[in-house]
């Protein structure tokens, strides 16, 4: 690929196969039948990758995902609820202030960037703050590329009979999630991310039976998943202007994204594009941030090097004239920055980044990476 259309190592958006980005060629009416079977047959893959048929719906909401993190949280959580929210990063964070501008208390749980939620953690604020009434859970923090243990945590919800709202934005996809039998009541994620189709779509998996107690709840007009669940099984239409090409566009990633095999298959990819980044960097003298153990295989954080060579924005200028779009930190505390493992792209091409991340740091004088 040339400089002008580089590969993105970015969590979303991100780099896109061919036949995903042709699949927007073509203009769609909100009213044409063959659009809006298009919108149910996405929403029913989406449920069937997370096996939520029967009990879960599908509802798409216009907008970047956190737009549909906010339509979730407004609309599934009464205001005189209390949510707990584990914090390991900025994704946890901006629930926390979606709630603040909402009006529905939390409870934060306070967490270091590299140390996952647990199990534990969150049955002892149970017991510490009985007000507690839902969990907003991010799986996969990906400030940090940081995986929370999402099952342990779903069954001690459970078993405490507390709601759990999961924003999974950029695990869905590329990370197991089974809502049987889960504990899971609404799961959160967007088109442009692991399903690896065009930013503009996000949508909320919910328990049905949840959803249909939330008419009239949300505080938002455009942003009330009720409102949008209800006229799209009325009407088989989009409350407001869909955003038809990123719809064909998931459509079309879906359709690969099914050939490949499925779930399974996206995060094998992954977890190699990830071992290559991994280990040559590790060859440049990188070191990651996170440990092994709690590393994903989405995205990775590495440690700035000390010199005062290394500043940020010359590095990725120099990275982007080679055809590569790095990812800044997004850690408060120390120097870093980001390499995505997903988008349509391969281990072939992750080891041709490396190598030019290598070459960028010799032309540019970088000493003590
Ligand atoms: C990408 C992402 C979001 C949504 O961010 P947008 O900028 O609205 O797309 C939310 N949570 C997580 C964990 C994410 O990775």
């Amino acid at each position: 690929m040339s400089a002008a259309s580089p590969i993105l190592l970015t969590p979303g958006p991100l780099t896109t196969a061919a036949a995903t980005r042709e699949a927007m060629l073509r203009d769609w009416g909100s009213w044409d039948g063959e659009f809006n079977r298009m919108t149910s047959a996405v929403c029913a893959d989406l449920l069937g990758i997370v096996h939520g048929e029967g009990e879960y719906v599908c509802v798409p909401m216009q907008g970047s995902g956190t737009f549909a993190v906010e339509a979730a949280l407004g609309t599934l959580v009464p205001r005189d609820g209390c949510v707990l929210v584990p914090d390991n990063g900025a994704y946890c964070a901006r629930i926390i202030r979606i709630l603040e501008r909402v009006g529905i208390p939390c409870v934060t749980l306070p967490l270091a960037d590299d140390e996952p939620a647990s199990a534990a953690a969150v049955e002892a604020a149970f017991v510490d703050e009985p007000r507690i009434t839902h969990v907003a859970q991010v799986h996969l923090e990906t400030s940090a590329g940081l995986l929370n243990p999402l099952d342990e945590i779903a069954a001690v919800c459970a078993r405490h009979d507390k709601r759990l709202i999961v924003d999974a934005m950029s695990s869905f996809g590329a990370v197991p999630i089974d809502l049987r039998r889960s504990g899971i009541d609404a799961l959160v994620s967007a088109s442009g991310k692991c399903l690896e189709g065009a930013p503009g779509m996000g949508f909320v998996i919910v328990r049905r039976t949840l959803l249909a107690q939330c008419a009239g709840r949300s505080p938002s007009l455009a942003l009330d998943l009720h409102d949008q669940w209800t006229y799209m099984e009325k009407t088989t239409q989009w409350r407001f202007t869909p955003p038809t090409h990123v719809v064909a566009a998931l459509r079309c990633a879906l359709d690969q994204f099914i050939a490949q095999g499925g779930q399974p298959a996206r995060a094998l990819r992954y977890a190699r594009n990830c071992t290559a980044l991994l280990d040559g960097m590790k060859a440049l003298g990188f070191t990651s941030f996170l440990p092994p153990a709690v590393q994903s295989h989405i995205i990775v954080t590495f440690h700035a090097p000390r010199d005062p060579a290394w500043r940020f924005a010359d590095v990725y200028a120099a990275v982007r004239e080679a055809g590569y779009i790095l990812y800044p930190g997004k850690l408060t505390r120390v120097e870093t920055f980001r390499v995505g493992c997903i988008g349509a792209i391969d281990e072939e091409d992750m080891r041709r980044a490396v190598a030019a991340i290598g070459d960028v740091v010799e032309q540019l004088g970088i000493r003590g990476v």
